[in-house]
């Protein structure tokens, strides 16, 4: 039998219909990327996406098109991705930070027929775009005045000239809501980059996930500062949680170093703010040098990667700004985990509660997890038993795009390809990546963990670990490290440093001081290249 209540379809325009009929006048404020402070509300940027869709439907696309965006956090942005998605059409977000053979290889990869990009982005598009046959047009968003000179840009107009073409009188166009919405391509450190393809359903029901109390706990009163890039991983749903909640929004466009953001969430009175452990420490580093303080923001929520211990006591105990670390996965829409206190841990203070924040955190709704072992039999949360993270969800990918392998196991979980632990309250860590954990005597030794402490020697800069072929134990842990500028560590020194922290079996067999250690374009440590290069590295003894 089925229920008896209104056929509703969860698609992504009823979220700025939401917004712009009940929380209208709420701002949404930008630095724009021509310099000066942009605002508007929700009821603009809903009238304005009507335009964008109508536009688009003009020039011709249609239902499951690909239009391309390489533009950072603005009102535009914001615009584009409604605008194309209430059409039907499929906003693809590309990460400019990646090599340019990267993004050549994704936007031909996902034949998007448009290109709306910043002016930032002009000269990198200009170099690709001879090898980007399926871009029909481009679209830079800003106005005539500040169009550049020239362009070989083929077909380039002015986004706001573009959308006066547009009058708005025009309706949503109405589809199922499991209709693609949003195309995000993984970089990865290995291999082709992988589509991840979001539906209507899938980024409603994320963004209302988000909304949670023990998540980001959004309401109408907060003004929310997404730094996390609208290009890196649907930036954290606060797009589609923001409307939801009826907070405002506030975007920092193209400036994210320390001064600029510390400007607008003291100007604009932010309450609420996310992003990457980097930005936060430059935030720190300019609030160290000026001494100046955080006067409104109440939350900051971290993820991307491990957001280290003093980042949180910095933000909690110097500037009274509670942290929310988080975990996620460009396939998870992103969110998975966040560190809230659930009411068995909500008693702890001091190191205790800093050792629960260290953690990534607990399942929020729309996600399940669980841990296994290689052969997939489930693990004990105990906190201690490692094993592979996997996932459920309706916003967790089930395929990638325009591949055919399957990524779900016979339980129907993705795998993340991270190893973790799972403590009895729920509570996540992150020991490693499955690629990199290291498998010594069937045991399994974990990179970040040794990578962690060995950073906390006064002279080592950056530490990096990695498994190197052992014939009686199959792997061992090699440490590479960076010394710091004018230190010269030593290798017993640095391993005398580790013996009392570990168990005696997780020393690194070795330590090779190098001048730097290799990066992928998001900044992470590209340990395929360092295990390529250490292949054949002779362990003492
Ligand atoms: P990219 O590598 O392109 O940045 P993602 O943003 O999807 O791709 O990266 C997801 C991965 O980032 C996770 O699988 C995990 O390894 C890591 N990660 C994300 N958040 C955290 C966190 N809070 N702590 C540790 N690792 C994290």
């Amino acid at each position: 039998m089925l229920g008896l209540m209104q056929d509703w379809p969860l698609l992504l325009h009823r979220l700025i219909d939401h917004a712009a009929r009940h929380h209208p006048r709420r701002e949404i404020v930008t630095r724009s990327v021509e310099g000066p402070i942009h605002r508007t509300n929700w009821a603009a940027i809903r009238q304005r996406s009507l335009r964008v869709a109508q536009r688009l439907a003009r020039d011709g696309i249609r239902l499951g098109d690909r239009v391309a965006t390489m533009a950072w956090n603005t009102w535009r942005h914001l615009e584009a991705w409604y605008g194309i998605a209430g059409i039907g059409a499929i906003y693809h977000t590309v990460n400019p930070r990646l090599f340019p053979e990267q993004i050549a290889w994704i936007l031909n990869h996902a034949e998007s027929r448009v290109m709306m990009a910043d002016l930032t982005f002009v000269p990198l598009l200009e170099t690709l775009a001879p090898n980007l046959p399926h871009i029909e047009r481009y679209i830079l968003l800003t106005d005539a005045a500040h169009m550049p000179a020239s362009t070989t840009l083929p077909n380039a107009v002015p986004y706001e000239e573009w959308l006066a073409e547009a009058d708005g009188d025009f309706a949503w166009a109405s589809f199922d809501e499991n209709t693609a919405a949003g195309l995000c391509y993984t970089s990865g450190t290995t291999g082709e980059p992988k589509g991840v393809l979001y539906s209507h359903r899938s980024n409603v029901l994320h963004g209302m996930a988000c909304c949670v109390p023990d998540a980001f706990g959004l309401a109408a009163r907060d003004r929310v500062m997404p730094v996390v890039p609208m290009f890196h991983a649907n930036a954290w749903s606060l797009a589609f949680s923001t409307p939801i909640a009826g907070a405002a929004l506030v975007m920092p466009g193209a400036k994210l170093d320390g001064a600029s953001v510390h400007q607008l969430l003291e100007e604009e009175r932010v309450t609420f703010t996310a992003g990457v452990p980097t930005v936060w420490l430059m935030l720190l580093q300019h609030l160290e040098a000026t001494g100046a303080r955080l006067s409104t923001l109440e939350r900051v929520a971290i993820g991307g990667s491990a957001c280290p211990r003093a980042m949180t006591q910095a933000f909690q105990d110097r500037y009274g700004v509670q942290v929310i670390h988080a975990w996620g996965m460009t396939e998870m829409s992103p969110v998975g985990t966040l560190a809230g206190p659930k009411p068995e841990v909500a008693h702890l203070t001091g190191e205790a509660k800093l050792d629960l924040q260290e953690r990534q955190g607990a399942a929020m709704f729309t996600v399940d997890m669980k841990i296994t072992d290689d052969e997939g039999r489930e693990l004990p949360w105990d906190g201690k038993t490692f094993g592979r993270l996997k996932v459920q969800g309706p916003a967790v990918a089930r395929r990638y795009y325009r591949r055919e392998e399957e990524i779900l196991d016979a339980d129907g979980y993705f795998d993340t390809g991270d190893v973790a632990t799972i403590d009895e309250n729920g509570y996540m860590k992150i020991t490693d990546r499955s690629k990199d954990v290291i498998k010594s005597g069937g045991e399994w030794i974990s990179s970040i963990d040794l990578e962690n402490l060995a950073v906390g020697h006064p002279d080592v800069a950056e530490a990096a670990v990695i498994a190197v072929p052992h014939p009686k134990w199959g792997e061992r842990p090699l440490l590479l490290a960076v010394p710091k500028p004018g230190r010269e560590p030593t290798k017993e020194a640095l391993l005398d440093f580790l013996r009392p922290k570990i168990a005696k079996w997780w020393l690194p067999d070795d330590v090779v001081f190098v001048p730097e250690l290799p990066h992928t374009a998001t900044g992470k440590l590209l340990k395929t290249k360092l295990r390529e290069d250490y292949r054949n590295y002779k362990l003492p003894g």
